[in-house]
C-alpha cells in the first residue's frame, strides 16, 4: 500500500508534515468509507495555524470525491467576506471555533444512526468502548433541525455544545470537535458507532448491562489514549488508500 492517501510516512507513521489541506482531503475519504456521505453534504474543517482562518470542504464536494484542492479559506470572524465556494453551513463552524480555541478541527455530517440517535431522547451510556468514551461528553440541540445558515443559529448551536466533544442536532446530524484532523475523523467514527450499537441494543426490548464507571475511565485512558486514536487513524487511512487510488498523488507532503 502506498502511503499517499493515508499521508503516511515510508515507517508506517503519518505524516506529521502533511499539509492541513491534505490531512482533510484524507479524513473526508475516510468519513465516506464509513457511510457519513450524503450527496455533498456534512463537511470537515480546521484552523489554519498561520493565520487566523480555518480550512473547509467547498460546497460542491462529498467526502467521497473532495480532494486536497476543494479545501477553502473561511474567517473565523462574522463579519468577514465568506467565500461562495464554501458551504451554507459555513456559520456553524465560524461559531465553534470562536468559542472554543482549544477546537482545532470539526466534523458535520448527516450519519445515520447519529440522526436517528438524536432524534430520541437517549443519552450515550456505555453499551460499547465507544459508548464509554462519550459518556456524559455529547450535548443535543434542538431549537431548530434546519440546515445551520447564520451566525445566531451557529452560535446558538456552540453554546449547546459547551465544553463537551460532539453534539447531536436533532432530526439532522452529529457534531464532533478535536484538536486535531485525525482525532476529530476517529471519533466521528466512535460516536456513529456508539449510537448504532445502542439503538440495536434499545431496539430488542431487553435490559442490557453497561460498563462500571471505573472502567470507563480505564478505556478512556488505554483503548482511547492519543497513540491509540493515532493508531487508529492509521489504520483507517490505509482502508481509504485502498478504496480511493485516486489519491496517491496526495503523497507528497508539499
Ligand atoms: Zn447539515
Amino acid at each position: 500500500m502506498s502511503g499517499a492517501l493515508s499521508g503516511l510516512s515510508s515507517s508506517g507513521e503519518i505524516d506529521s508534515t502533511l499539509p492541513t489541506r491534505k490531512l482533510l482531503a484524507v479524513g473526508c475519504r475516510i468519513l465516506s468509507l464509513h457511510g457519513h456521505d450524503d450527496f455533498n453534504q456534512g463537511q470537515i474543517s480546521a484552523r489554519r495555524h498561520d493565520s487566523p482562518d480555518f480550512l473547509i470542504k467547498v460546497a460542491q464536494r462529498g467526502f467521497d470525491d473532495a480532494c486536497p484542492d476543494d479545501m477553502v479559506a473561511c474567517a473565523v470572524a462574522q463579519d468577514a467576506v465568506v467565500p461562495p465556494e464554501a458551504p451554507p453551513e459555513a456559520p456553524l463552524h465560524q461559531a465553534i471555533y470562536a468559542a472554543r480555541l482549544d477546537v482545532g478541527a470539526i466534523v458535520h455530517s448527516h450519519a445515520e444512526s447519529a440522526t436517528i440517535f438524536g432524534a430520541t431522547d437517549l443519552q450515550i451510556v456505555p453499551i460499547s468502548h465507544e459508548g464509554a468514551f462519550f459518556k456524559d461528553e455529547v450535548s443535543r440541540f434542538d431549537e431548530t433541525s434546519h440546515t445551520i445558515l447564520d451566525h445566531d443559529t451557529g452560535g446558538a448551536v456552540a453554546r449547546a455544545l459547551g465544553q463537551k466533544s460532539a453534539l447531536l442536532l436533532c432530526n439532522h446530524g452529529l457534531v464532533v470537535v478535536a484538536a486535531t484532523v485525525r482525532r476529530a475523523v476517529i471519533l466521528t467514527l466512535m460516536l456513529e458507532r456508539a449510537c448504532r450499537l445502542q439503538l440495536l441494543a434499545e431496539s430488542l426490548q431487553r435490559s442490557y448491562r453497561t460498563t462500571r464507571d471505573e472502567e470507563v475511565e480505564k478505556k478512556r485512558r488505554y483503548i482511547y489514549s492519543d497513540v491509540a486514536i493515532r493508531n487508529y487513524w492509521n489504520h483507517a487511512a490505509q482502508a481509504a488508500c485502498r478504496a480511493f487510488p485516486d489519491a496517491q498523488e496526495w503523497r507528497s507532503p508539499a
